[in-house]
């Protein structure tokens, strides 16, 4: 009587929704400041205060009925311009405001990118660990999900794309910096992408496309994020204002075809009908005009960068094995035993709510969220220490 399928993604367990109820709950027994919740990726830093004063301004000035009206579908004219702009002027970018889609947030970005290239058959490449949303995305849009793995690093592994990418690949997507690893691509990593994408595409006899999920992007400690479009032409930019303006909840973001894809019109004719499709109207009207007002800013990356180092000192200071994160807000740590899983259970002894690996496509690891408060990571270090000790003699 209903879609099976729409039941099926509803009622499934969603892990990390889970753990924060618990959390939640379990803060109502023992006090807030006794459960040490890192499992979610809602940004704890406010959003700049340009951000603040730009809506107050917006509020006080413009007449309501137009602040709030509908947009064109693609987006106010004037924010696809200033968008644009940005992008050539800060990355030298290969970007026209006409190939600018304003969407609400990354994962319509996303929805939008997969539907507009998916035909019949097509593959679409995933690098695990991955944000579980795009098999859900990916297979939405009619798409079928393979999956390459990153390095022992978290870095791009040619090898492993070089196998995920065959005849029926019509895109790879690719996120930096990374949900959950937190790593960054370097340019010469991105110029290996590309060169094999050349290769892949000539062999195929039609482009793979470049699919960049840019929501972190702001959010960077100790290196440059080279700009996806510059190194292959036949690139989609994702990106959101989630994270780099801590917005998650207004929904605002854009999808950019590149002015050197092949037949670019096409495809952003393509995006314009998978908006349709979708049922986006358009993007937030007053966020369109508060980001456009305050691109290039981000909240205050120093308190996370903060919390990675005070978090990683920590942790591998207790014996824990991890990678140090080179961006986003996220650690991804080996789960000692390799059982993730059981990991996280026993962490809940100590408080410490931690996200398993296997939702990202990967075993062994764990998740851990670090926009949290200063606080928290601080107080939460004697416990993942005495975590450790049930693993580790010393
Ligand atoms: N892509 C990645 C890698 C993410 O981590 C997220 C959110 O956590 C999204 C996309 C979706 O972001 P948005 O809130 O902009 O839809």
């Amino acid at each position: 009587m209903y879609n099976a399928q729409m039941i099926k993604l509803g009622s499934e367990r969603s892990v990390i929704r889970e753990i924060f109820e618990y959390g939640n709950a379990r803060a109502a027994q023992i006090g807030r400041e006794n459960v040490f919740d890192f499992s979610i990726g809602n940004p704890n830093v406010p959003a700049p205060e340009s951000v603040t004063q730009e809506l107050k301004r917006l509020i006080d000035e413009m007449p309501p009925e137009k602040l709030h009206g509908y947009t064109s579908a693609a987006g106010l004219a004037e924010v696809r311009s200033a968008v644009a702009d940005y992008l050539v002027r800060t990355f030298g970018a290969p970007m026209r405001s006409d190939l600018i889609y304003m969407t609400c947030g990354a994962a319509a970005s996303l929805i939008i990118s997969f539907s507009a290239l998916a035909e019949e058959g097509d593959e679409f490449v995933v690098v695990a660990p991955y944000f579980p949303e795009y098999a859900v995305f990916i297979r939405a849009a009619g798409g079928i999900v393979r999956t390459a793995y990153a390095g022992e690093d978290f870095h791009l592994d040619m090898a492993s794309l070089d196998a995920a990418i065959g005849p029926r690949t019509k895109a790879v997507v690719i996120n930096s910096p990374n949900n959950p690893s937190g790593a960054v691509y370097s340019a010469e990593e991105l110029s290996a992408l590309a060169d094999l994408l050349r290769r892949k595409s000539a062999e195929r006899g039609a482009p793979v496309f470049l699919i960049s999920d840019e929501p972190y992007r702001e959010l960077v400690y100790d290196c440059d994020v080279p700009y996806v479009a510059n190194f292959y032409d036949d690139t989609i930019i994702c990106y959101s204002f989630s994270k780099s303006l801590s917005l998650p909840g207004e929904r605002i973001g854009y999808v950019a075809v590149s002015a050197r894809c092949k037949d670019a019109e096409q495809l952003f004719a393509a995006v314009c009908g998978a908006g349709r499709f979708h049922g986006f109207v358009c993007a937030p009207a007053l966020f369109q005009r508060v980001i456009a007002a305050n691109l290039g800013k981000s909240s205050d990356v120093a308190v996370y960068r903060g919390n990675r180092d005070i978090l990683y000192a920590g942790l591998t200071r207790a014996g824990f094995s991890c990678v140090m994160p080179e961006g986003a807000f996220y650690l991804f740590m080996r789960a000692p035993g390799g059982d993730a899983a059981a990991f996280c259970e026993r962490a809940k002894r100590y408080e410490l709510l931690l996200v398993p690996s296997d939702s990202f496509g990967v075993e062994g690891y764990v998740r851990i969220s670090y926009c949290v408060s200063r606080e928290t990571i601080e107080r939460s270090l004697p416990a993942f220490a005495a975590l450790a000790k049930e693993y580790f003699r010393r």
